[in-house]
Parts: structure tokens; C-alpha cells; sequence
């Protein structure tokens, strides 16, 4: 059974096809520049990659040049588009109203238009790709996997601003949480390694990649997430601040004579690791960096860790315990030195790493911790667009059940 994975941002389309049995990437691929002069397609098959320089006007072109390559008898992988069984759409913002990835229909659309207002940027192109591609590809169903769904088990203590009451009510102003399908998965996964139920585990889950999330995941439910009302809330990432005093925007207003969008450019796109070390948003570079004895690279990463280690024990607090910390995304994966700085010093927490087994993850099932640690640590890579798919074949069954009875 294949799943067409689809990402469909403002300029860009990344899309993926899922063998679901073998939970092999079939392709994977990119149009980028969307309605530029000159739009880029690449696109990978078994390992072999191709770019092309194309003049892709819209997102319909767009998709229609995805599916077309699909099928092309040089470079795609299946003949007809009937060999596609169901299209995963991943949906930034779904609000307080979805729970679980859901099979798309009108009142679906309405729902994730409905909250377009809270995610400006994201809801309105993840609309247009759904829109089209049920054009393109009637008859079989269409799933929205919800970046913050699994986050609406959070309860009202941890979603809820100190602020005046009536702007929840009034517009939703609360935490959401984002990244929540890897939060999810990574956690389940974490549980399965461990040979334990996940019912009874008190997991913390570090997604650090360009974007950054630690998530207290306590018996298989989200309980608390950093990052907030937007994804710009919690630990440093990439080039996104985090936390910070809201006083900073009234303060850098005033005396840089900058307007609420120039600094709400700043905090987003020139904060974080690059804002700190003035070198890049790639830890690799910053490390390279802090190596050759550059004090403000050094510095970034040991806020990036230190912010991370704040959010662990603010977790453990909320759920009473911790039995397993689990890190994944670009730095989660590889950054060893990261993952070392986060846990050096928790050992009261009963978190002892192994540092032989820190380097080389894979070759212990992904576990790092010592024997005798308490606390269990991993590393669990997590794949998007299999875990969308996943999602996407969960969510189809579930629908054709209550269909059933
Ligand atoms: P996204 O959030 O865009 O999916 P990723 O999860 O791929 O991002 O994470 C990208 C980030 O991971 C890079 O910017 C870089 O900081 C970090 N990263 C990737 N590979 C490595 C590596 N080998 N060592 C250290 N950091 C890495």
C-alpha cells in the first residue's frame, strides 16, 4: 500500500511516497520557488537524485509536475496514480477542535480554515495543497496530520496564559504545542525499545532540529509542550529565540525605532543559536566555531543545553518523575556533545549517560544511559513523512470501523 505524503508551504512543496508494509521512502522530493522565474524540482529515487530548474507558475503546476513524475517511465516509481491509496497532508494548526489526524471532508477544510488566523503562514498553504490534490486525486481519501494535535490531551493548568481570561475565549489565545506527530512517535517508539507499556512510562521528549521541543509525555499523553500559542515559544532553535521577557519587544521598539513585524522578524528568523553566535543556525558550524575557540559559539550551544535542561527538570516536576528522556531531530540524532551537555549534572534525577554508548547510539538500539542509570536515555530517530503516513493509515481504518458499526 502507497501513501503520498504531502508538506505544502507558502513557496515550497515537499512531498514523499510511503511503502507502508516496508516503511520504505519510495521518493522524496521538493519544488521549491514556487511561482519564481526559475523554480527548482528535485527529487530522489532510491538514492539517486535528480534536480531540475522548471518554471512551476502555482501550487497546482506544482503538484501536478509531483504526480506526473510519479508516473514518468524514466524516473518514476508506479505506473498508475491508482496505485496511491490515501494522501497524508501535514496541517500545521488544528486548534482545540482535532485530537488525532482526521480523513479530510468539507467540514474538515472549514475547521482548518477557522484557524488560519492562528498560524497565517502555514494553515492557508497546507489548505491550497489539500484543496488541489483532492482534485487531482478524487475518490481515495485524504488525511490532515495535525502538528498540534497530540498536544490537546495538555490540560487547562499548562495551556492556559496568565493573561486576561477573555482573550482565550475571544480569539484562543493559549499554548498549543507543535511538532506533536514526532512528539508522539518518538515517545511510542521510545516504549517499544524498552519492552515497556507506555501506559506506565513518564517520558520527556527533546525534538531538537531547526525548530526546537521538549514535551513531558506522561503515560503516552502530552502533559506539557514549550513551545506555545506559536512555535516560537520555549527552548532556543535554530534561529528562534524561545522564551524571553515580552518586555524585550516594547524595549527594542523604542530605543532601535523598530515596528512590531521587524521585530517579530528578528525574534523568528535572526534569534536563537545565529542571533547568539553570529555564525550560523547549524549546530555543526557553531560547534566547528566554539572548536577553534570562538566564545560566542561556545556560548550558544551551552544555552541551547542549559535552556533544554531547564525544560527537563520543569518536566519531571510536573509529572512527579521521569523514567525516560528521548532525543531526536538533527541535533537530538547527531549532536553527541549536545545530548552530553543537556545530562551532565542530572544525575540526582537518577540520569546517568554512557559515553561510549552516546557516540554510538545505533549500535546500541538507540539506548545511551548507563546499566545502572534510573532514568533511561535514547536516541530515536524520527522520520516525518513515514510517521505522517502511519497516521494517515490510522486514521483511514479508525473512519472505515466507525463506518462499520
Ligand atoms: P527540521 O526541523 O528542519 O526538520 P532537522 O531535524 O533536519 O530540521 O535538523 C536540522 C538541524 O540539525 C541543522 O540545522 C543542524 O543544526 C542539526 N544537525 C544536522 N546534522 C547534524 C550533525 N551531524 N551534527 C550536529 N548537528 C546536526
Amino acid at each position: 500500500m502507497k501513501i503520498l505524503v504531502i508538506n505544502c508551504g507558502s513557496s515550497s512543496i515537499k512531498y514523499s511516497l510511503i511503502d507502508i508494509e516496508s516503511e520504505e521512502t519510495l521518493v522524496q522530493g521538493i519544488v521549491e520557488k514556487i511561482g519564481e522565474e526559475h523554480s527548482i524540482f528535485r527529487q530522489r529515487v532510491l538514492g539517486r537524485e535528480v534536480e531540475r530548474r522548471v518554471k512551476v507558475r502555482n501550487h497546482k503546476d506544482g503538484l501536478k509536475l509531483i504526480l506526473d513524475s510519479l508516473k514518468s517511465p524514466s524516473t518514476g516509481v508506479i505506473r498508475d496514480q491508482s496505485e496511491i491509496s490515501a494522501v497524508g497532508h501535514r496541517v500545521v494548526h488544528g486548534g482545540s477542535d482535532f485530537v488525532e489526524s482526521t480523513v479530510i471532508d468539507d467540514k474538515v477544510i472549514e475547521t482548518i480554515r477557522k484557524y488560519s488566523s492562528l498560524a497565517p503562514l502555514h494553515n492557508p498553504p497546507n489548505l491550497t495543497g489539500i484543496t488541489i490534490l483532492r482534485e487531482l486525486l478524487p475518490g481515495i481519501p485524504h488525511v490532515a496530520v495535525f502538528d498540534t494535535a497530540f498536544h490537546q490531551t495538555m490540560p487547562e493548568v499548562a495551556y492556559l496564559y496568565p493573561i486576561p481570561y477573555e482573550y482565550y475565549e475571544k480569539y484562543g489565545v493559549r499554548r498549543y504545542g507543535f511538532h506533536g506527530v514526532s512528539h508522539r512517535y518518538v515517545s511510542h517508539k521510545a516504549a517499544e525499545i524498552l519492552r515497556r507499556d507506555i501506559r506506565e512510562l513518564k517520558i520527556i521528549t527533546c525534538h531538537l532540529g531547526n525548530g526546537c521541543s521538549i514535551t513531558a509525555v506522561d503515560r503516552g499523553r502530552s502533559v506539557d509542550t514549550s513551545m506555545g500559542f506559536t512555535p516560537l515559544e520555549g527552548v532556543p532553535m535554530g534561529t528562534r529565540s524561545g522564551d524571553i521577557d515580552p518586555s524585550i519587544i516594547q524595549f527594542l521598539a523604542d530605543v532601535e525605532n523598530l515596528t512590531l513585524n521587524e521585530i517579530y522578524e528578528i525574534l523568528n528568523k535572526r534569534s536563537g543559536l545565529l542571533g547568539l553566535s553570529g555564525v550560523s543556525n547549524d549546530v555543526r558550524e557553531i560547534k566547528k566555531a566554539a572548536d577553534s575557540g570562538d566564545h560566542r559559539a561556545e556560548i550558544a550551544l551551552e544555552i541551547l543545553a542549559y535552556r533544554v535542561k531547564k525544560y527537563i527538570g520543569a518536566y519531571a516536576a510536573v509529572m512527579g518523575g521521569v523514567d525516560a528522556i528521548v532525543f531526536t531531530a538533527g541535533i537530538g540524532e547527531n549532536a553527541h556533545y549536545i545530548r552530553s551537555k543537556i545530562c551532565e549534572g542530572l544525575e540526582f534525577l537518577g540520569v546517568i549517560l554512557d559515553e561510549d554508548r552516546n557516540r554510538n547510539p545505533a549500535e546500541w538500539n538507540g539506548v545511551i544511559s548507563a546499566e545502572n542509570s534510573r532514568v533511561k536515555v535514547l536516541v530515536v530517530p524520527t522520520r516525518e513523512d513515514l510517521i505522517i503516513a502511519k497516521e494517515t493509515l490510522e486514521a483511514v481504518t479508525k473512519a472505515e470501523e466507525r463506518r462499520k458499526t
